[in-house]
């Protein structure tokens, strides 16, 4: 498994000399696991580089979002897989939120917010929020999901393979003011 950091900030983009160390991008992890499937942990900023990458790659490209606010989801327009003709993007995200977040990973491309709808993209966009865990197992990616604390609620996942696992837990509030998801 080689995990890549394409973005660590949160809130905004955060670009300039005091943040050249670990780059200025929000939120975008890529994972490859040695069976050469591709994992893409949310679509914050960072994801604009990656995407690039991943031209050249045909691969289905899978992505987890942990949740939809817009430090995690507003790399998805200048993704350029998605201007692929039938590029097979499987996105997945929580069960908790629902249509909701789905919502607010698409509706950003509506034609108000950014030039061009989601519906008018070549690529072939798929989205799931539930059932992500067997989705993902039949294409031997084994992911387990967990429930965040987080306003608007999301999803932690932990990634397995041969025995080695990493976790992607965002923007969870240990000590949150309000009744904590302990599930
Ligand atoms: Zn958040």
């Amino acid at each position: 498994m080689i995990i890549t950091f394409y973005g660590v900030r949160g809130s905004t983009p955060a670009p300039g000399p005091t943040t050249v160390k670990y780059g200025g991008n929000t939120s975008c992890v890529h994972v490859k696991l040695k069976n050469g499937r591709h994992l893409i942990l949310d679509a914050g900023t960072g994801m604009r580089q990656l995407g690039k990458e991943l031209l050249a790659i045909p691969d289905p490209i899978n992505i987890l979002l942990s949740h939809g606010h817009w430090d995690h989801i507003q790399g998805y327009p200048f993704f350029a897989p998605i201007y692929q003709p039938d590029r097979q993007i499987n996105v997945y995200t929580s069960v908790e939120a629902g249509d909701r977040l789905l919502c607010s990973l698409f509706d950003q491309m509506d034609g108000n917010n950014f030039p061009v709808k989601v519906e008018d993209l070549p690529s072939n966009n798929n989205c799931t929020y539930k059932g992500t865990e067997s989705e993902l197992y039949e294409k031997q990616i084994y992911v387990v999901k967990k429930p965040l604390n987080h306003p608007g609620g999301g999803s932690a996942y932990k990634i397995t393979e041969d025995g080695v696992s990493c976790a992607y837990v965002t923007d969870n509030e240990l000590e949150p003011p309000y009744k904590m998801n302990t599930s």
